[in-house]
């Protein structure tokens, strides 16, 4: 499989920026919108570990806070193993697309694909009365 290369490209540049001096793991992610538009985040993270945050969920609020609601893809790059999402970060993206292809690489260059009800079939769901 081939990565888009804009998108890789943008997830690596994240991941340059990841604040990650507790781990020395940094990630970056970029989401793509359904309209085109590329949101990348990196992990940030803290002495109060719990206060840390994942770059995948970096991303998501990012374009979520702009307005974004419907995504195509979200690429994952990291600098050192593969960067599966956690389940934070898998349970905070089912809530905007529940089917979203996930692309993660790590350092040995291997591309894996899925999509997001692959790597999470069982998302917790609230039954609003909301069109899905
Ligand atoms: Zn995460």
């Amino acid at each position: 499989m081939t990565v888009g290369a804009d998108l890789l490209d943008e997830a690596r540049a994240a991941q340059a920026r990841a604040y990650a001096p507790y781990s020395d793991y940094p990630v970056g992610a970029a989401l793509e919108t359904s309209d085109g538009r590329v949101f990348t985040g990196s992990n940030v993270e803290n002495a109060s570990f719990s206060v840390t945050c994942c770059a995948e969920r970096v991303a998501l609020f990012a374009a979520v806070s702009a307005g974004a609601r419907e995504f195509r893809r979200i690429v994952i790059s990291a600098g050192g193993r593969t960067p599966y999402p956690c389940g934070a970060c898998r349970q905070a993206l089912v809530e905007f697309a529940p089917a979203l292809p996930v692309t993660v690489i790590g350092d040995d260059e291997r591309v894996h694909e899925f999509t997001l009800d692959q790597l999470q079939p069982h998302p917790f769901v609230l039954d609003t009365g909301r069109p899905a």
